[in-house]
């Protein structure tokens, strides 16, 4: 099978709805090699990876679109984040063993939502109640809200692939433009119920599109290569510690020789030496961070 990582934008034109259909197969195989993700909370983290490529559909600028989910159980975080360029990564942290049963988040469960603009370097960020303990339910508030457009989304994951239908109705929908159908947008939701997960990880997405909502003018408006790729790097790691200050950066030196941070997301590592340590902090002023 060729590699089907992608993002795709849809129209259905008689029902005024827009879409988005996504698949991850290298890449979430990729992610998923960097953490011990098995049982449920590699289903939960390949929703969540789905749902953050699906969001980035409706980005109308560069930047990222990041969720992070935490409840007040054994979910201690998960957080998943894709760029405009399609570049995805995640993390899940569980407290004990995973259930290999479907998690349901605890009544506490909070989901932030943040995007970045790259371009005017602000962040927006809004925080929901999960509700009802899944995350497209969530997800489906969130947008809902947020655009002010009704929203559906079906999320899955199984094995070495994780997808996700999104559907939302376009402004001014419901039958206004001329060819539209008033009840068009009652007829994609009873449709996209009708979906099973075996069917949305297993289907293409040309097949699935025409084969849910042929009546609908299905209408493909390109494909977009989704990879997993870490935006980690030395300078950034480099400002972090710059960040924790001297003092512990000092410590750090004196107890290992160097400080060495491993990115959580691709286990690379980063090791500052003395010397490193010393030209971060060289432009704050006289002295070194540390002396043996
Ligand atoms: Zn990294």
């Amino acid at each position: 099978m060729p590699a089907t990582d992608a993002l795709s934008r849809f129209q259905l034109e008689r029902a005024d709805v827009r879409g988005a259909h996504v698949r991850l197969d290298g890449a979430w195989r990729e992610l998923r090699a960097h953490g011990d993700y098995g049982g449920a909370l590699g289903v939960l983290l390949g929703q969540a990876l789905a749902a953050s490529a699906l969001f980035t559909s409706a980005l109308k600028f560069d930047g990222k679109f990041s969720v992070q989910v935490q409840d007040s159980g054994a979910l201690k975080l998960l957080f998943a984040e894709c760029t405009h360029d399609g570049h995805v990564r995640g993390i899940a942290r569980w407290d004990g063993a995973v259930p290999q049963a479907a998690i349901r988040l605890d009544q506490a469960a909070r989901m932030a939502i943040t995007i970045d603009n790259h371009a005017t370097r602000t962040r927006y960020q809004g925080v929901v109640p999960v509700e009802g303990g899944e995350l497209a339910g969530a997800f489906e508030r969130y947008f809902t809200r947020s655009e002010q457009l009704p929203t559906r989304i079906v999320l899955a994951q199984a094995g070495d692939r994780c997808a996700g239908l999104l559907v939302q109705q376009l402004a001014g929908g419901g039958g206004h433009r001329l060819g539209t159908d008033p009840d068009g947008w009652n007829r994609v939701q009873h449709l996209l119920a009708t979906l099973g997960e075996d069917e949305l990880l297993d289907t293409p997405v040309d097949t699935l599109l025409l084969r849910l909502f042929h009546e609908d003018g299905v209408r493909l408006q390109g494909a977009h290569p989704l990879a997993f790729r870490c935006s980690c790097s030395r300078e950034r790691v480099g400002d972090m510690l710059h960040s924790l200050g001297r003092a512990e950066c000092a410590a750090a030196l004196a107890e290992q020789g160097s400080v060495q941070v491993d990115c959580e997301f691709c286990n690379r590592r980063y090791v500052f030496d003395p010397a490193d340590i010393d030209a971060l902090f060289a432009a704050d002023g006289a002295g070194t961070a540390t002396r043996h």
